[in-house]
């Protein structure tokens, strides 16, 4: 049967190393394919979708804290804003393989790769049918790419904020290290701060909750799921 379609935007937030190997390094062209192929088995639903990639596959900023750094921070907060531009170019080609019409927007100015985000552009192109791929982040030092996720889903007026990663949801405690961790169904934004979840970055929570922006945290890696989290089905862990 036909998934009934639940949400008419969304936001699919997809870490950088999601596109890696199991390693978890680079970008796999074998695992960029699948999660195109999925993403367009939903873009089939009628959905409109605004992917925001991460980079830490490549580099994240806060590999470089510590005063002994020779790179500053913020400097390195500003690679790995280039490496989610690395991948988002990946995932454009990616997804245009599988007869998808795309356009990456970034927060940062790359005009030879990239178009400049303009939020009306960006409904714009979302009502043409278009798959948008985020790149860059916010465009600012000291934040991650979920935050760029909740920004982004509350300016686009997303439904909400899929938030694709390896395991089923948010437990209790890192199900890769601890096997009694217990998978959450759904949590509120009051219980992810205060059991002090790692659901998505502080900044990331605080827009959402402030907003109420739900957020949904699933295993893409399971074959349909970017399809039935899309279609509201009941997948992972719902917070809001
Ligand atoms: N980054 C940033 N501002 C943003 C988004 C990202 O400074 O708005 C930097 C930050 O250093 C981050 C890195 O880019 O660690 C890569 O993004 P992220 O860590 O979110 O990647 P993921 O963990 O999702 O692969």
């Amino acid at each position: 049967t036909e998934p009934t379609l639940h949400f008419k935007r969304v936001i699919l937030k997809l870490s950088g190393e999601s596109l890696a190997d199991s390693g978890g390094r680079g970008i796999s062209a074998h695992e960029a394919g699948e999660i195109a192929r999925q993403i367009k088995q939903a873009h089939d639903t009628g959905c409109e979708i605004a992917i925001v990639i991460g980079g830490g596959n490549i580099l994240r900023g806060a590999q470089f804290s510590g005063s002994n750094s020779l790179v500053h921070e913020a400097t390195a907060h500003y690679m790995g804003m280039l490496a989610t531009t690395i991948n988002s170019l990946a995932m454009q080609d990616a997804l245009e393989a599988q007869g998808l019409e795309t356009r990456v927007m970034s927060a940062i100015p790359t005009e030879k790769i990239a178009e400049t985000f303009i939020r009306r552009r960006a409904l714009r192109h979302l009502s043409k049918g278009r798959v948008i791929i985020l790149a860059a982040g916010i465009g600012n030092p000291f934040v991650t790419t979920d935050t760029a996720a909740a920004q982004r889903a509350l300016e686009l007026e997303a439904d909400i904020v899929l938030k694709a990663t390896r395991v089923d949801g948010v437990f209790s405690d890192d199900p890769e290290k601890n096997p009694h961790a217990v998978l959450y169904d759904t949590l509120t934004y009051t219980q992810v701060i205060e059991k002090k979840l790692r659901v998505m970055d502080g900044t990331a929570i605080a827009l959402c909750s402030e907003h109420n922006k739900p957020i949904l945290v699933f295993n893409f890696k399971q074959n349909g799921n970017i399809v039935r989290a899309i279609s509201g089905e009941t997948v992972g862990t719902r917070i809001g």
